[in-house]
C-alpha cells in the first residue's frame, strides 16, 4: 500500500560493484556498497544520512536519483518505481530530483558565466522563453543571497560559500520536490556552514522541499534533520526522529558515534566509546551482524545470524540482536 505522506519509498535496495582484484586480473571481487536497505522519505522532511566514509551514503543518494542502476530493489517516487518508467517519464522526473555536491568548484564549469550556469537547467529541460529565463535567473540569484551583478562573473571569482549558493540556485531553478545534499557543507568553514544550512532551511519552507542530507558529521546532520538514518557498511543500522536518536540511541554503533561529539561545556564529561579494530572490507563482509568485529556487546548469535532491521516502537528502527 502506498503511503501518501511519503515522497520516496526505498524497498530492499542493493548495489554491488564488480571490482578487478588487480589491473591485469580477470578475477573480479564483489564490492557490496549498499546491502538491502528499506526506508521512506516523508514529504517536506529532511532525512539525514550519517556514517563513516565508504559506508554507502553517496551510492544510496545516486541510486535514489537513478544516476546508478541498482543490483536489485525498488525506489518509488510518488508511488512510481523510478527504474521501470519510460525515458520520457524519467526526463520529467529529473526536474523534481536534484543534487548538491560537496565541491561546488568541481560542479561548475569554470568557462561559463554564472548567468549561463544558473540558466542551464532551464535550457536543458526546454523551460520558458528567453525573456522568462532571464527573469527567473535574476530572481533566483537574489533568493540564494547573491546579487544581479554576480551573474556576469565566473566561478573562480567567488568564495566556497558563494559557489555553493550558485549550486543551490541551479538546483532550485527547476522548482524540484526533492534535493539530495551530499556533504554539501562539509568543505566549508564552520561559520559559512551555518549560513548555507540556514539558507537551505529557508528554501525548504518557501519552496516546500524535501531533503536527504548526507554527511559524515552527525552534529551537522542533527541541525538540519527531522529524522536520521545511521549507515554502517552498506546497511542502515538505526533510523529515528532526531531528538529520539540523540536522547535514546539503541545501536552500539550509533552510541559510539554520539559519544565522540565534543560537548561545548568543559564541566560536562562524556565517556567516549572507542571502537576497536578496523571497518571490514565491503568486499569481504563478516558473517552475521556486519558490526560484530567492532561491537563491545557482541555475543554468539551476532557472528552467525544477521539481525533484522525493525521498528522498536514510535518509528525508531534498529538492526541489532539486543533489540530483535
Ligand atoms: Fe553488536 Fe550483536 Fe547488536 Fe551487532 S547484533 S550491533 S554485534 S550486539
Amino acid at each position: 500500500m502506498i503511503d501518501n505522506n511519503n515522497l520516496i519509498t526505498i524497498k530492499n535496495l542493493v548495489k554491488h560493484f564488480d571490482v578487478k582484484t588487480n589491473l591485469f586480473s580477470r578475477v573480479k571481487n564483489n564490492l557490496k556498497a549498499v546491502n538491502n536497505i528499506s526506508f521512506d522519505i516523508k514529504k517536506g522532511e529532511t532525512l539525514g544520512i550519517v556514517g563513516e566514509s565508504g559506508c554507502g551514503k553517496s551510492t544510496t543518494g545516486k541510486l535514489l536519483l537513478n544516476l546508478l542502476e541498482p543490483t536489485s530493489g525498488e525506489v518509488l517516487f510518488e508511488g512510481k518505481n523510478i527504474y521501470s518508467i519510460s525515458n520520457e517519464e524519467l526526463r520529467k522526473l529529473r526536474k523534481n530530483m536534484q543534487i548538491i555536491f560537496q565541491d561546488p568548484f568541481a560542479s561548475l564549469n569554470p568557462r561559463m558565466k554564472i548567468f549561463d550556469l544558473i540558466k542551464e537547467p532551464l535550457k536543458i529541460h526546454k523551460i520558458g522563453t528567453k525573456e522568462n529565463r532571464i527573469k527567473k535567473v535574476k530572481e533566483i540569484i537574489k533568493i540564494v543571497g547573491l546579487d544581479e551583478y554576480h551573474l556576469n562573473k565566473y566561478p573562480h571569482e567567488f568564495s566556497g560559500g558563494q559557489r555553493q549558493r550558485i549550486c543551490i540556485a541551479r538546483a532550485i531553478i527547476l522548482n524540484p520536490k526533492f534535493i539530495i545534499c551530499d556533504e554539501a557543507v562539509s568543505a566549508l568553514d564552520v561559520s559559512i556552514q551555518s549560513q548555507i544550512i540556514n539558507l537551505l532551511k529557508d528554501l525548504q519552507k518557501d519552496f516546500n522541499l524535501t531533503y536527504m542530507f548526507i554527511s559524515h558529521d552527525i552534529s551537522v546532520v542533527k541541525h538540519v534533520s527531522n529524522r536520521i538514518a545511521v549507515m554502517y557498511l552498506g546497511q542502515i543500522v538505526e533510523l529515528a526522529e532526531t531528538n529520539d536518536l540523540f536522547k535514546n540511541p539503541k545501536h552500539p554503533y550509533t552510541k559510539a558515534l554520539l559519544s565522540a561529539i565534543p560537548i561545548p561545556n568543559p564541566e560536562i564529561k562524556r565517556k567516549k566509546i572507542i571502537l576497536k579494530g578496523d571497518v571490514p572490507s565491503p568486499m569481504n563482509l563478516p558473517k552475521g551482524c556486519n558490526f560484530h568485529t567492532r561491537c563491545p556487546y557482541k555475543n554468539e548469535i551476532c557472528t552467525t545470524k544477521e539481525p533484522i532491521f525493525k521498528n522498536a516502537g514510535n518509528g525508531h528502527f534498529i538492526s541489532c540482536h539486543l533489540n530483535n
